[in-house]
């Protein structure tokens, strides 16, 4: 048995169920956040970590958790959970067909899809055994399939409503052109911004340059001047090191979990940055992937990115209002509709 009530990374959650198979070799676990507003939705890890299955529930825990704010903040009828397998056997596929039945046996309070280190076919593989399962390319007519298209229209609307409905001739400094900041870059280029990028990844870095990109240095790319920032690589870019040197006056981007400590978000604000909340303008991709398991049209996801910016802005002016940081009224928003859902329940 695991004590998971006791982790640091506890934060109420409702399950956390032990999977695996010792003969396949596979182990892991799914981390069941909250199911107030619907199944716990959240794609499944393949990681392997430094301290094992302990590093594993950590993350599992903290990942649920951000896919209930998440999928509650773009107002999907879905709760929060992650799957984190820290060990994979040789017959994959095996292991994963295992694994659907295992999240089959949870019932429907939890619905897996891709995340880092899974794949399509690890997917068709869980689909072999339950229905519980979203990730699987779309047959004509069906929403879902690829999610970073999704995320570079939410990230870009809500950039152009940061600055004022226009990107026209406005500087914005991407870090990351892989699918998502691509995407983005050229949405943006399209609508007459120049843009600045960096990639530590060369290939990628072509495919932007060809958009008539300029290339800063990977280690400077935060401090380029810019009207906007947008973080689309990874995650804890905004540090207490890179805060001080920022080039623009407004971060708005895809990286999940930018802020490196939550004292970030203060300091973020102390040097006059606003800060567009991650988890509020990258749902883009959760909300095409859902729209798979929910049977929503094209048009439906159309909408649901759409009400992003809005709601980004929302976010911001309540904030600005409260005297609390962006982050903080957005959380706050989530914490009242799980408490608005149990209310009901
Ligand atoms: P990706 O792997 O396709 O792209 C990431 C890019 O960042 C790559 O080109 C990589 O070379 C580059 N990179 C890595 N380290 C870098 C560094 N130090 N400096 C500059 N570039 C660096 O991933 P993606 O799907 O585009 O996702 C980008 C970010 O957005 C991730 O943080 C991801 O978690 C988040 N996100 C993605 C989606 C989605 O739909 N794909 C949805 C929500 C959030």
């Amino acid at each position: 048995m695991i004590d998971w009530k006791s982790h640091p990374a506890f934060d109420g959650h409702e399950d956390v169920v032990p999977v695996g198979d010792e003969t396949l070799g596979f182990a892991g676990f799914v981390a069941i956040h909250s199911t107030a507003l619907g199944p716990a939705a959240g794609g499944c890890r393949i990681w392997t970590y430094p301290n094992g299955a302990e590093d594993a529930l950590t993350d599992a825990l903290r990942l649920s958790r951000g896919m209930t704010y998440k999928n509650a903040m773009a107002d999907l009828p879905l709760g929060g959970g992650k799957a984190v397998l820290y060990k994979m056997g040789a017959d994959r596929s095996a292991c994963f067909e295992q694994f659907g039945a295992q999240v089959e046996a949870i019932g429907g309070r939890y619905i897996t899809a891709e995340d880092v280190g899974a794949t399509v076919a690890d997917m068709k593989a869980i689909a072999r055994r339950t229905s519980y399962v979203a990730g699987i390319p779309k047959e004509a007519g069906q929403a879902g399939g690829d999610p970073s298209p999704m995320t570079s229209l939410g990230v870009f609307l809500s950039i152009k409503a940061l600055l004022g409905g226009s990107v026209h001739g406005r500087t914005i400094a991407v870090q990351g052109v892989g699918a998502v900041g691509y995407g983005l870059c050229k949405l943006l280029a399209d609508e007459g911004a120049k843009l600045i990028i960096a990639d530590v990844n060369q290939a990628n870095l072509e495919r932007g340059k060809a958009l008539g990109a300029q290339v800063a240095d990977v280690a400077s790319i935060h401090a380029a001047k810019a009207d906007l920032f947008s973080p689309c690589a990874l995650g804890a870019g905004l540090n207490a090191q890179t805060i001080p040197q920022l080039g623009a006056p407004i971060i708005c981007g895809a990286a999940n979990n930018q802020l490196a400590t939550e004292e970030d978000g203060a300091r973020l604000q102390a040097r006059g940055v606003i800060y567009a909340p991650d988890y509020v303008v990258n749902a883009g991709g959760i909300i095409n992937v859902s729209a798979e398991y929910l049977g929503e049209s094209e048009a439906a996801v159309r909408a649901r990115v759409e009400a992003i910016a809005p709601r980004l802005m929302h976010i911001l002016a309540a904030a600005k209002a409260q005297g609390v940081l962006p982050h903080q009224a957005a959380d706050h928003i989530v914490r009242e509709k799980i408490a608005a859902a149990k209310g009901k329940a």
